[in-house]
């Protein structure tokens, strides 16, 4: 442990976010820099637990106080080095993670938790500034090869370690840039991607290729790549949206949110947008249906193109402001999440169904009915709550049903769940050399999830090409 008494000594202190008023001018990180030194205070707080908690919060089971040591003595590059030994990609964890770490760490009973997941970040821009984030290619080449659907955290985790253990990699890809959600889902005031960028560059030094545009089940056919690779991974997201079949529905402004999400993103990108195509929420009043994240990052967007007003929809009950007792430490906490994007503008409703959509005589939508509901499992409509708001723009974000069928899956025949997620045995599915890892395997989940999931397959798939494995 750095500092015996130092969770005694310090308050917690994380990155702060910039002025709301400053931050929705432009698509930059909504979060400043903690400094070196206080970066290395808040590390003093760690209490090296006999038992530590954050570790079993974390599901790639980051060696968290062992790095909170290293940095309090000034020593960021053995930091580097155990971050490393779990965490393919702790530049991008640092900055979006929800850090689960930190809701099960033991300072989190009676105390504020220790700031692991700046630290982490901290770690890993140190060492990239400091020039010590090398490509490591293999050493030697087994000769076996393997193809990876799909480019997300999972695919480009399961990537890595693979190359790493000497295998030819390729990931094929269907959209014209590389990162799945973190590419085109995230937005970029969560997650620039010149992040990404940095990555890919190293992958690529490292030996693994990548292929764009090239949408397997489309136009490169599954059987192929089973036939011609020694093993095939599928990893291409839980990308099926769930959707919200009530009246008028099928009016004009009414999208899902990742075609306004992922169009944002490209536009950012510098990327021209097909004016018959564009959703944009300047000048509109816009709702969001859906109080998740994927709706918060609707709201921030929404924000940002200067929508007049934006509401966010919620059919479950408000969460207490503090944890639930039904979730007590070291569990997730059941609470009120407030995201950045909530405090730049937003009314936030819940207990809401909508009912129906009405539109004008062009067919835009312009009014959205609503009730407001009881609890679940029934969301029984309450009498006398109905309600209405004037509405430009839907988002709507509630949530993904799983993988999408049609295509890669149905060609290959691979076996579902009773979910729709792709079964398999220790990571392989049902069909012949072929593994499945991330959210096509557990369905829409988190990228530190699918960075263990990613590592895990890469396990299984060496096991099964070399008959024994010694990635972590
Ligand atoms: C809007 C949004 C915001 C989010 N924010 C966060 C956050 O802040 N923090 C967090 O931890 N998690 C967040 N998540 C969840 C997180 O992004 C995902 O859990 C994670 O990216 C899953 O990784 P994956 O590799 O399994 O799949 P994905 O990231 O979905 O990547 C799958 C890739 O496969 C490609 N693909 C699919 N089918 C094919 C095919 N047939 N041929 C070729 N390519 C194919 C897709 O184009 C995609 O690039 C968010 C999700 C969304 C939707
Ligand atoms: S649980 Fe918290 S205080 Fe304990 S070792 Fe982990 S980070 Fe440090």
């Amino acid at each position: 442990m750095g500092k015996p008494t130092g969770f005694l000594e310090y308050r917690r202190e994380v990155p702060e976010r910039r002025p709301v008023e400053e931050r929705i001018r432009d698509w930059n990180d909504v979060y400043t820099v903690l400094p070196e030194a206080k970066v290395q205070i808040q590390a003093a707080r760690c209490m090296d637990c006999g038992i530590p908690f954050c570790h079993t919060g974390c599901p790639i089971n980051n060696i968290i106080p062992h790095w909170n040591d290293l940095v309090y003595r000034n020593r960021w590059r053995d930091a580097l080095r155990v971050l490393l030994a779990t965490n393919n990609f702790p530049e991008i964890t640092g900055r979006v993670c929800p850090a689960p770490c930190e809701t099960a760490c033991v300072l989190g009973i009676n105390d504020d938790p220790v700031s692991i997941k700046a630290i982490e970040k901290s770690i890993i821009e140190y060492a990239f500034d400091h020039d010590w984030v090398k490509p490591e290619p293999p050493q030697k080449r087994t000769g076996k090869t393997v193809a990876i659907v799909g480019s997300g955290p999972s695919g480009l985790a399961a990537a890595q370690q693979l190359n790493r253990a000497g295998h030819h990699v390729t990931v094929y890809e269907k959209n014209d840039r590389i990162g799945g959600l973190l590419r085109y889902g995230i937005p970029d005031f969560k997650l620039e991607k010149h992040i990404i960028d940095r990555r890919v560059e190293l992958l690529q030094a490292e030996g693994i290729v990548f292929a764009t545009r090239a949408y397997v089940g489309t136009n490169i056919a599954p059987s192929e790549l089973v036939r011609s690779y020694n093993a095939v991974i599928l990893c291409g997201g839980a990308e099926s949206p769930r959707n919200l079949l009530v009246p008028g529905r099928d009016l004009k402004g009414i999208h899902f949110a990742m075609e306004f999400l992922a169009q944002q993103n490209r536009r950012v990108a510098g990327d021209r947008i097909d004016p018959k195509k564009e959703i944009l929420a300047t000048g509109k009043r816009v709702v969001v249906i859906g109080g998740g994240d994927t709706g918060a990052d609707c709201v921030g967007t929404s924000i940002r193109q200067g929508a007049v007003t934006v509401h966010q929809l919620e059919i479950m009950p408000k969460p207490p402001l503090e944890r639930s007792p039904l979730t007590p430490w070291p569990q997730w906490p059941y609470m009120l999440r407030t995201e950045s994007s909530h405090e730049e503008g937003c009314v936030r409703e819940w207990s809401v169904a909508t009912t129906r959509f009405e539109g004008d005589s062009q067919g835009n939508v312009k009014k959205l009915h609503a009730v407001r509901v009881g609890p679940p499992p029934a969301f029984e409509p309450l009498p006398g709550t109905e309600f209405t708001l004037e509405v430009d723009l839907v988002l709507l974000a509630m949530g993904f049903t799983g993988p999408v069928q049609s295509g890669l899956l149905e060609s290959l025949g691979v076996q579902l769940d009773e979910r729709g997620n792709v079964a398999t045995k220790k990571y392989k599915t049902s069909v012949d050399k072929v593994f499945a890892a991330g959210d096509m395997r557990r369905g829409q989940s988190l990228v530190v999830w699918a960075i263990a999931e990613g590592r895990a397959v890469a396990r299984a798939v060496d096991e099964y090409l070399m008959g024994s494995t010694q990635l972590p």
